[in-house]
C-alpha cells in the first residue's frame, strides 16, 4: 500500500481502521460476554442409524448477545482463537457440557457428550488436569465425555499430540477427529493416534448424491476408517438420499438436520424421549 498513490493509501488505511475498530468492539463485547456468561450450549443428537436412536450429542456454543441476539460460533470463534479468549470460553463450555450431561444421566438418559476443543486449549499443558477436575466437579464419569479435535491440531507437534491423546484415552475419555478430509492429514498418518472415531466433514456429505467425487471420498473414508477399527460419524446429513447412501456404506452414526438441528438443553430431553 505504501507504493500506491496517496489516495489509495488513505482509502486502504481507513478501511483498515474500520476493520480494527470493529474488531476492538467485538473483542470488548466478547470479554464482557465471558464475564457475564452470555453463552449457552445447544446440543445436536448423533443418531445410530440401525437402531434409529440417539447415540450421543455434540455441544455447540451460542452467544446470546444483548443487542444482536443469537450469534453463531462462525462469527466469534475465530476472534476468540486469535485473542486467546477461546480458553476461558472453552472452559465454560466444557464445564457446562459436563454438568448438563450429568443432569441427563441423573434423569436416566445416558448419553456421551462431545465437546469441541480448539488448538489453544489442546496445546495447554494443563489440559488433562483441567478435564479431570471438570469431570470430578460435575460428578460425570469420564466415559460420557468425548473431545473433538481437528486434523490441524493433530498435525502439530505429532509426538506431543499423541501423548496428550493417549493420556486422555487412558482416563476413559473418547477422542474423535472432526471435519475429517478438510485438512492435509491422511488416515495412515492418523493411525498413529489412539482415536475412537472420525467425523466425515459435511462438505463431502452435502453433494454426495450429485457429485461422484464426493461420493467416492465419503465411501473410501468410511471403509478405510472401518479397516482401522475407527467408528465413523457422517456430519451434515439433511436428506433421505444422503442417509440411504451413508447407511448402505455401513456408517453407523450420523449427525444432521435430517434428524435434528442443534437444540437448547431443555428441548434435547424431549427429543431423546420421543425418539
Ligand atoms: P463443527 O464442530 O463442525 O459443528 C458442526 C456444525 O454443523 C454446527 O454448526 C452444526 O449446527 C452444523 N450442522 C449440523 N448438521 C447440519 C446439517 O445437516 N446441515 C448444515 N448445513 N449444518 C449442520 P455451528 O453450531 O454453527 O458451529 C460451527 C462451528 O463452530 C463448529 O463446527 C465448531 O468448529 C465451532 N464450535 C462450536 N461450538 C464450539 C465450542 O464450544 N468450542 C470450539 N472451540 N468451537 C466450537
Ligand atoms: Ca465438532
Ligand atoms: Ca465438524
Ligand atoms: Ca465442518
Amino acid at each position: 500500500a505504501k507504493d500506491a498513490g496517496r489516495g489509495t493509501y488513505r482509502f486502504y488505511s481507513e478501511e483498515m481502521n474500520a476493520k480494527s475498530a470493529f474488531r476492538l468492539t467485538m473483542e470488548a463485547d466478547l470479554r464482557r460476554a465471558i464475564e457475564e456468561k452470555q453463552f449457552t450450549l445447544f446440543y445436536q443428537p448423533k443418531v445410530e442409524i440401525a437402531k434409529n436412536r440417539t447415540a450421543g450429542m455434540e455441544a455447540l456454543i451460542r452467544w446470546n448477545h444483548p443487542k444482536k441476539g443469537m450469534v453463531s460460533p462462525a462469527d466469534f470463534i475465530p476472534l476468540a482463537e486469535e485473542t486467546g479468549l477461546i480458553v476461558p470460553m472453552g472452559d465454560w463450555a466444557l464445564e457446562t457440557a459436563c454438568r448438563q450431561t450429568k443432569e441427563l444421566l441423573d434423569k436416566g438418559v445416558a448419553l456421551r457428550v462431545a465437546v469441541n476443543l480448539s488448538t489453544k486449549q489442546f496445546q495447554d499443558p494443563g489440559l488433562l488436569d483441567k478435564v479431570k477436575k471438570t469431570l470430578s466437579e460435575a460428578g460425570l464419569p469420564s466415559q460420557y465425555l468425548e473431545l473433538e479435535i481437528t486434523e490441524s491440531i493433530a498435525m502439530q507437534d505429532v509426538e506431543e499430540t499423541i501423548a496428550t491423546v493417549e493420556a486422555l484415552r487412558q482416563e476413559g475419555i473418547h477422542i474423535s477427529i472432526d471435519d475429517f478430509g478438510t485438512g492435509y492429514s491422511s488416515l495412515s498418518y492418523l493411525k498413529k493416534f489412539p482415536l475412537h472415531s472420525l467425523k466425515v466433514d459435511q462438505s463431502f456429505v452435502r453433494d454426495l448424491t450429485v457429485d461422484s467425487d464426493d461420493a467416492a471420498i465419503v465411501e473410501s473414508v468410511i471403509s478405510m476408517a472401518h479397516a482401522m477399527g475407527l467408528s465413523v460419524v457422517a456430519e451434515g446429513v439433511e436428506t433421505e438420499e444422503q442417509l440411504a447412501f451413508i447407511r448402505d456404506r455401513e456408517c453407523a452414526q450420523v449427525q444432521g438436520y435430517f434428524f435434528s438441528k442443534p437444540l437448547p438443553f431443555e428441548q434435547l430431553l424431549d427429543y431423546v424421549n420421543a425418539n
